[in-house]
């Protein structure tokens, strides 16, 4: 059994002044393994207390002392992957290859807020003005279960290079692999308080976050629906918040792509994390005349998935992450078959033979039409949805038909179009033909995929204030 007894604040780790504990719950079967020590809103007052203190002198530091705090903060997320990998196992039923990988581009955060520490030009002179960048002040941090190593690296490596001290308040369903972070951030050497980490619910510990005076700025990862009581919370003491929220992103297949390669790039997309990802590519709109080769091309591409044991090293697909996401994911498979999309592969209920945690099977849907629920909602699990189109005018404006902004794929062998479509699709990133994400460029989303922009540069200018100053000639 694992228990988790302390938060952090001050350089500390001290048992919390709340008195609530939540289970920790393997996703592959369901058992308890545990249970870790919930903090509630006087705890978060405590460490914004910590961080506020510590603002005082780290905010003087230069680059260089910050540049050196980033690298050793990387340091001891790589000293620790073998923990950190067992831990999202273990929490997530991660599949091993994707648990490793994701450590290290957890630890691969803070050398790209390094790298735009020293790109970054904290004075500029504009005409007779002096403009100074200033860190905001203290950052709320927010964070969800689903890619919890590396949405807190990157808004912490953020928020150092910045001169910012922080309050984290991860997803209280990622308590595990919080404990162990933040044990390497506690090896790093940063000076006390200008880290702080207090696991607890979003109702107290995230709530005292968003209202609390001496919070300058709330960054936030989560769903749409959080993002905006986020925003609505801090208006009073009028917070910078980035919020980076939900998807839908559309996957845009031309005629003239590669459909051997780009069906099965797709069905990996919108597997993304077992379709728990933000930017899961899960409207594939693809042209009319095409759809039996597609819908042959993409089963056959989710029948070669393997779905097992996270400690099975075949294995692509693990669990979904507690029994309530697993049966929210069985709701849309039934409300893909009642609204009356064709069912290509998967379908309701468990695969055979791992009817014992929250395993999902994973599903195509075809003749899915724009009013569908599976079409407009944020799924977060393993569900594909095709939808057929005739003129690339048509693909352009269904893709862009939904409320969210997050990811954008498009599949063709002629670029300049590419180019073209991407400049019409409202999202904040677009990847053509499978490649991959750039995670030194900006990532965020348009209309209610978000505000503001995280990683490399422009995810640093998000802590900053600016100041301009007149007068020196
Ligand atoms: P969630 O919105 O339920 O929770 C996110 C965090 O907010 C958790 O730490 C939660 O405790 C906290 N929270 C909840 N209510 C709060 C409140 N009133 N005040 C302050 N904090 C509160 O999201 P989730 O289920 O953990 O994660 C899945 C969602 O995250 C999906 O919608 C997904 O698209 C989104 N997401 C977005 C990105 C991105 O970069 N755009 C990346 C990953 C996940």
């Amino acid at each position: 059994m694992k228990y988790i007894d302390h938060i952090y604040m001050n350089g500390h780790f001290v048992a919390p002044r709340g008195t609530d504990r939540q289970e920790l719950i393997d996703p592959s079967t369901r058992e308890i393994i545990g249970s870790a020590a919930l903090g509630n809103e006087e705890d978060a007052k405590l460490a914004i207390a910590a961080a506020k203190s510590a603002f005082a002198s780290f905010s003087k530091t230069n680059a260089e002392e910050r540049a050196a705090m980033l690298q050793r903060l990387n340091d001891a997320v790589l000293e620790r992957i073998e923990d950190l990998a067992e831990a999202n196992i273990l929490e997530y039923g991660a599949p091993r290859m994707a648990a490793v990988g994701r450590v290290k581009l957890a630890a691969a955060n803070f050398l790209d807020s390094k790298e735009a520490l020293e790109q970054f030009e904290f004075v500029r002179y504009i005409g007779k003005a002096k403009v100074v960048s200033e860190p905001v002040g203290v950052i709320g941090i927010i964070t969800p279960w689903n890619a919890s190593y590396s949405q807190i690296t990157a808004k912490l490596g953020a928020a150092i290079a910045a001169g910012s001290t922080v309050v984290i308040k991860p997803s209280e369903l990622s308590a595990l692999q919080t404990q162990l972070l933040t044990e390497c951030f506690d090896a790093a050497g940063i000076p006390a308080g200008v880290i702080n980490v207090v696991n607890g619910l979003g109702a107290t510990v995230g709530a005292e976050l968003t209202r609390n005076p001496d919070v300058a700025m709330i960054n936030f990862t989560g769903s749409t629906r959080v993002g905006k009581e986020i925003r609505r919370a801090s208006i009073d003491t009028m917070k910078r918040v980035t919020l980076e929220l939900g998807g839908k992103s559309p996957n845009i297949i031309l005629d003239d792509a590669d459909f051997a390669k780009a069906i099965p790039a797709a069905v990996r997309s919108c597997y993304l994390n077992n379709g728990q990802a933000c930017v899961a590519g899960t409207r594939l709109f693809v042209p009319e005349h095409r759809l039996e080769e597609v819908k042959k091309l993409a089963r056959e591409a989710v029948e070669a998935l393997k779905v097992g044991l996270p400690s099975e090293a075949d294995t692509v697909l693990g669990p979904i992450v507690t029994e309530k996401q697993y049966d929210q994911v069985q709701h849309y498979i039934r409300a893909g078959i009642r609204e009356g999309a064709e069912l290509v592969v998967g379908g309701e209920g468990h695969p055979a033979g791992l009817e014992q945690g929250n395993f999902v099977r994973p599903t195509v849907f075809a003749h899915v039409t724009e009013d569908m629920t599976i079409a407009k909602e944020e799924i977060f699990g393993p569900v594909l949805s095709i939808l057929t189109y005739t003129t690339e005018e048509e693909a352009v404006t269904m893709a862009n038909n939904t409320d969210y902004g997050l990811g954008a794929y498009i599949s063709t062998t002629n670029l300049e179009k590419a180019s073209e479509l991407a400049s019409r699709i409202q999202a904040g990133v677009v990847l053509i033909n499978g490649a991959g994400f750039e995670m030194k460029a900006p990532f965020g989303g348009f209309k209610h995929s978000g505000i503001g922009r995280e990683y490399g540069i422009y995810g640093l200018e998000d802590c900053l204030e600016t100041k301009t100053i007149t007068g020196f000639d």
